[in-house]
């Protein structure tokens, strides 16, 4: 390998010359002779012979006919075919090469050393940034070869003392030797090799490791391993997004406790950002988007520019000739996107704040019947979901929050595997009913919320386990923050005769004392102070309250 590293300088320049640019090569400031300090570095001396340092312009002797584009035109389909996937192979190789020296640097530059380490005596912070400098990459990619880097130093260390080992035990008794018991190997071993010997490419084997995840008590480090190395052959013919996704499968089907946990830590990542205005006046917004908003953003752009993008198949013919319109449409399909998007939010902005409007959102979870009967001691969901479109994973509580207000679709499975549909139920109040909440409600119940009706969902005070009913007097009104909080942190809201209670998770309060919800409503705030007597707990049933009476009115208008 010495002697490639002395030859590498050339080969470089080599193929400069070839691709037409000036031969000049590893010749930063710190690399040459005279300012390397960094012991090992043999590169640094005879085969560098300072390759156009002196005069950068012009080439070794022997090496200006080689013309890259020149010799390709040259070559017949089956040449061409190997060229590519030889330069590919360079490329593969290449990376390794950048990610075993970014990972050398990461060690050089450990945080213990201070200010004697690598990186800070070249006057950066930390290792990626000195790899970010030397290689022109961008902080992520930089960032990207260090932890590779690290992950293939691992693995040689691994490899370095299996061998070992298993040399003096065949000194020590000739007999097969068990490295398992003297080598610990770590789980990432089969993608951080394969990645060391140019086999699989860094930014697969990161989208390996990072969609596994580290090893913790629910998802053990072997059942990681044997993840990584069913993911493994698949890595040359996968896309990276792709890849990616398998992985976190992956993971979810091993630890499937926590998916919740990772649902959680995405969501607290997004966001939406405006951008600089730029010389033009145009200004740009940064969009964040977690799994489940990502999938309802979706698919209303989907929807609004489904025709172009091979989206649905219209049968009849109005929907052709409305599918035809918009493709006549002399808009892209991103000025029609954002266009759809601001008229949404105008219509938004302009909807009256009274009407409580159905949530029938297109975004469809796949779920099994296992899964729903799948519980916690405390009750809670602990089976998971499956976004229909993204196939990212869902959790229990965003299920649970999703069943509370939508229709429950059970697709049936005949011996033969043929599916059926048929729908289990409606959990959607219907249009009389979200009036009703609207007028009892008067907006998000849940303490010092300001979310007008129209910005609310309808919680159903009784889970869907327990009663597939859908009753006014069992639904609140709750914004979607409040709506999730309730879901997926351990609120609870309790009925009390006609009265809504909100009781807190002991973690928040130990003794679980009970907070009264007042309606956001004016006038039924007034009516109750009128009636207090409607409040006694040895009063009539709760249908044929005072307080239940104008909602029954609104219901059989
Ligand atoms: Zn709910
Ligand atoms: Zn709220």
């Amino acid at each position: 390998m010495s002697q490639i590293l002395d030859r590498l300088p050339e080969v470089v320049a080599q193929l400069r010359v070839g691709l037409g640019l000036p031969a000049q090569i590893l010749t930063d400031s710190h690399v040459g002779p005279a300012g390397s300090d960094t012991p090992g570095v043999s590169m640094s001396n005879a085969g560098r012979a300072d390759p156009g340092t002196s005069d950068p312009g012009v080439s070794k002797p022997g090496i200006t006919d080689l013309n890259a584009h020149d010799l390709v035109d040259r070559l017949d389909a089956d040449e061409v075919e190997w060229f590519t996937r030889t330069a590919a192979e360079v490329m593969k190789l290449g990376e390794a090469l950048v990610a075993i020296g970014a990972g050398r640097i990461a060690v050089l530059s450990d945080r213990e050393l201070g200010y004697s380490g690598l990186a800070q005596r070249r006057g950066v912070r930390t290792a990626e940034h000195l790899v970010q400098s030397l290689t022109g990459s961008s902080y992520r990619d930089a960032a990207r070869q260090v932890r590779i880097g690290g992950a293939m130093g691992e693995a040689k260390a691994v490899e370095r003392a299996q061998a070992q080992a298993s040399s003096r035990q065949v000194e020590a008794d000739g007999e097969e030797p068990d490295v398992s018991l003297t080598v610990k190997v770590p789980w990432h071993f089969p993608i951080s090799l394969a990645a060391s010997k140019g086999t699989l490419s860094t930014s697969a084997a990161e989208a390996i490791t990072r969609g596994l995840g580290d090893p913790t008590e629910d998802a053990p480090a072997d059942l990681l391993q044997a993840a990584a190395e069913r993911l493994l052959p698949l890595a040359n013919t996968t896309d990276m997004d792709e890849l990616g996704r398998l992985a976190r499968e992956e993971r979810n089907l091993i630890d499937v406790t926590g998916v919740a946990q990772r649902e959680g830590a995405l969501r607290e990542m997004r966001g939406l950002r405006m951008l600089r205005r730029d010389a033009t006046g145009m200004r740009g917004v940064a969009l964040r988007l977690d799994p489940e908003n990502e999938a309802i953003f979706s698919t209303l752009i989907d929807a609004a520019t489904g025709p172009r993008r091979g989206g649905p198949r219209f049968v009849d013919a109005k929907n052709i000739a409305a599918a035809e319109a918009l493709i006549a449409d002399p808009r892209s399909t991103e000025q029609i996107a954002l266009d759809t998007m601001i008229q949404l939010m105008e219509l938004g902005a302009e909807a009256d704040p009274g009407v409580l409007f159905p949530r029938q959102s297109a975004v469809r979870i796949v779920v099994t019947a296992d899964s729903l009967d799948t519980r916690s001691e405390a009750g809670g969901l602990t089976g998971t979901g499956m976004l229909e479109d993204s196939r990212e994973a869902v959790s229990g509580a965003t299920l649970e929050r999703t069943i509370c207000s939508a229709e429950l679709t059970a697709i049936l499975l005949s011996p033969d595997n043929v599916p059926f549909e048929s729908s289990i139920g409606k959990r959607l109040f219907d249009r009389r009913q979200r009036r009703a909440l609207a007028v009892r409600d008067g907006g998000c119940m849940f303490p010092n919320c300001d979310r007008p009706v129209s910005w609310t969902e309808a919680h159903h005070i009784i889970p869907w386990s327990m009663s597939p009913k859908t009753e006014v007097i069992d639904g609140i009104l709750l914004c979607r923050h409040h709506h999730m909080l309730l879901h997926n942190t351990g609120w609870v809201i309790r009925r009390r005769e006609t009265d809504y209670v909100l009781v807190p998770p002991v973690g928040v309060d130990p003794d679980q004392k009970e907070i009264p919800l007042e309606s956001k409503s004016g006038l039924m705030r007034a009516r109750k102070r009128a009636r207090p007597a409607a409040r006694a707990p040895t009063g009539p049933p709760a249908r044929s309250e005072p307080v239940g009476k104008p909602l029954d009115t609104i219901d059989s208008s």
